[in-house]
């Protein structure tokens, strides 16, 4: 039988080979495609609303009489017609016209519109309204339905796309979708079926609830934005199962490498830690890859965990590569393991993109010889012509910082070979529980929830900037006495350039205010050799000042350092700003961040700053941070366009993230519905399955 897949858009009336041409940029060649491409909201059409209880902003209908039609000349040519009813006047301005929309304006001819209303040269004015002439009568209030508004690509208007979807909704009748989620899901959680759900977002009849359809939380609303999480976790459930159809070597320790390393640590571990540590050293014996993400607030200690991880694989005979975001925080890294990785008579090998002819050649043969244990470096460590001997144990730290996307390239990357290596994940922003789900469904969780004893809470202080003059002076008594500071200079963060020009601006002027105080610069620009030699000065005390851009967001440890600037952090994330903040507090000293701000502040900001100066557990602010930002910030994926959904909603579905994870591995038995649900939700190329 024929499907609504089969059926291409260019069965419509109407659709030749350029609309389908354009149909395909957004994803749609079949009417089934087109039927999924569902109105993201509704407009309220069903009132008129009186010209002279207009206010600007209001998206209305209007409806009156032409009092005249002008050209009108100025910095750009328009057509103004205005309108008037019984209450008052409002005018439509195109700046895209021709002579026949002219002369659809006689005076005297009724007109009904629809649009924005804006302050313009003559009043109150829409621009490019839609908008009827010699309109039909408006439905009474009873059988008035609200107006799907859908998503488009250049090119195609919106009535366009309206009209299209009516004529596709007109086949389900004889043409029902197929229906993937079992009976039962329908029954329990009291859904409409799939081809009942789609007809009434497309077209929904006047007897729905306006109010929830507005809102997002109407039946058939509710069962597609459940379908399409469903499909979500359903792809990442796939990638899953996918890696682990392959082998792993299970890494069963010889010796007594992590015995000697722990006897060499200051510390003990955490309770915390020797519990995560647990998880991880169970999943290593097994055959099959550990697919575990470590999340740990910023200092609860995730370097010594990977640090036990990586020694159960070199001492069952294996290779580890730890690669991090950034060469800053993988020299960091790399200094802390020769530390403490050496003595127990471990080779370790750095590679990054810069390390370049006889140490990049030397770094390849121990890594292929198998002479050395361990790699650290960054994504360089992943590039086709680096060939490891027996790599078993793949970790990645900070992955934050990392989109989805990216993290999952990595991972396939490490994963060549008969044998798939362990993964270890670990990310030092905590997520909100909810987005976890979704976001990390494909890999196991444990969480490291203490802090090592003995940490001072941090105090937090917002002023603004024009208290600057007190701010150094405060820099200047920390260092008096003996600590040391940091001074963060953020920028608009898409220019690099500005910010590392922001930072040396802010280094000469403090190292004029401050001529006693030993004052170092890192950024960005620098070369790795550079900016290793000044974290070096500035962890060995060398330094009392670090000017610094938000390279040292992440990792960089340094338990002398008790004080932090942190400029302009209205415009940073909280996320970001919670991983500054966890610079300092480290020591045993009392330790302080001052947030520095350009005012005034928004409201949301101010809220934001806020919520940092109120609490210093990483899930409360990432919470916190979700609510303000929304999803696709706080995961840094809004460039990837990763977790973004048609429908679906996290704050507002966020009582379906439970559900779905429950559904989602009851359904993967049955392929064929696994297939259906990801391709109808996720497209083609199922974007997690791919990369
Ligand atoms: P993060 O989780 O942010 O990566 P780190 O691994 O950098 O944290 O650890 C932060 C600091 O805490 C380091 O100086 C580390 O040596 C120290 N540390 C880690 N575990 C403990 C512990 N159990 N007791 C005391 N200090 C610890
Ligand atoms: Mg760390």
């Amino acid at each position: 039988m024929m499907a609504l897949d089969d059926i291409p858009v260019t069965q419509l009336k109407g659709v030749g080979n350029a609309l389908a041409e354009k149909l395909g940029k957004l994803g749609i060649a079949s009417l089934q495609d087109l039927l999924f491409h569902l109105p993201h909201r509704y407009e309220d059409r069903t009132r008129i609303t009186a010209m002279g209880s207009l206010r600007i902003g209001d998206v209305a209908v209007v409806e009156g009489e032409v009092m005249k039609t002008d050209i009108v000349m100025g910095r750009r040519r328009s057509l103004q017609v205005t309108l008037k009813d019984h209450s008052g006047f409002v005018s439509l301005r195109f700046f895209h016209f021709n002579a026949a929309q002219k002369n659809q304006f006689a005076d005297g001819t009724q007109v009904r519109c629809f649009g924005e209303v804006r302050a313009g040269r003559s009043g109150y004015e829409l621009y490019h309204p839609e908008y009827q002439t010699h309109p039909t009568p408006m439905a009474d209030e009873g059988s008035a339905t609200l107006t799907p508004v859908y998503p488009l690509t250049e090119g195609i208007q919106q009535p366009r796309v309206r009209a299209l979807c009516q004529q596709a909704v007109a086949y389900l009748k004889r043409y029902p979708i197929y229906d993937w989620l079992p009976p039962w899901v329908l029954v329990d959680y009291q859904l409409p079926t799939i081809t009942a759900a789609v007809e009434l977002v497309h077209s929904p009849p006047a007897s729905a609830s306006v109010a929830q359809l507005l809102e997002g939380r109407h039946p058939a609303q509710e069962r597609l934005v459940m379908e399409e999480l469903l499909a979500h976790q359903l792809s990442l459930l796939q990638v899953r199962e996918q890696i682990q159809t392959r082998q792993a070597l299970p890494l069963l320790p010889q010796g007594d490498l992590s015995e000697r390393f722990l006897e060499s640590l200051p510390f003990r571990l955490t309770g915390a830690q020797r519990q995560v540590l647990q998880e991880i050293r169970q999943d290593l014996t097994q055959p099959l890859p550990m697919l575990r993400l470590v999340q740990g607030d910023v200092g609860s200690g995730k370097t010594v965990v990977a640090a036990l991880a990586a020694l159960q694989a070199i001492s069952a005979g294996t290779q580890v590569a730890l690669m991090a975001p950034t060469e800053i925080l993988a020299e960091q890294h790399y200094q802390n393991f020769c530390a403490w990785l050496a003595p127990l008579g471990i080779q370790l090998t750095w590679l990054t993109g810069k390390v370049k002819g006889k140490a990049r050649a030397q770094a390849m043969a121990a890594l292929s010889s198998g002479a050395a244990g361990i790699a650290i470096g960054t994504h360089a460590l992943f590039q086709n012509d680096v060939a490891f001997d027996r790599l078993a144990l793949v970790i990645i730290d900070e992955q934050h910082r990392f989109g989805v996307h990216q993290r999952l390239a990595l991972r396939e990357k490490g994963a060549a070979g008969a044998l798939a290596p362990h993964q270890l994940i670990m990310t030092a922003t905590p997520i909100p529980r909810t987005l976890a789900m979704s976001a990390y469904a494909d890999l196991d969780t444990s969480v490291i929830d203490e802090l090592p004893p003995g940490r001072k809470p941090i105090e937090t202080i917002v002023v603004p900037d024009g208290r600057r003059d007190d701010v150094v002076e405060r820099v200047r008594n920390a260092c008096q006495a003996g600590r040391q500071a940091y001074w963060v200079c953020t920028l608009i963060e898409e220019s690099e350039v500005l910010q590392c020009q922001a930072a040396e601006v802010s280094a000469t002027e403090l190292a004029e205010r401050l001529p006693n105080l030993r004052i170092g610069l890192v950024h960005g620009r620098l070369k790795s050799q550079e900016k290793a030699e000044v974290m070096a000065q500035f962890k060995s005390g060398a330094l009392d000042l670090l000017v610094a851009t938000t390279v040292i967001e992440v990792g960089v440890d340094v338990p002398n350092a008790s004080l932090i600037i942190i400029e302009n952090p209205e415009r940073l994330g909280l996320a970001q700003l919670h991983q500054l903040r966890g610079r300092v507090g480290r020591g045993e000293q009392a330790s302080y961040c001052v947030l520095m701000y350009h005012p005034p502040l928004s409201l949301n900001s101010k809220a934001r700053l806020q919520a940092l100066r109120d609490s210093q557990d990483g899930f409360v602010i990432a919470e916190k941070d979700l609510e303000l930002r929304g999803p696709g910030e706080v995961l840094g994926t809004r460039q990837t366009g990763m977790m973004q959904f048609r429908l679906a909603d996290f704050e507002r579905d966020q009582h379906w993230i439970e559900v779905v994870r429950e559904i989602a591995p009851r359904l993967m038995g049955n392929k064929v519905a696994v297939q259906g649900l990801v391709r109808r939700w996720l497209g083609e190329k199922t974007r997690y399955g791919e990369v």
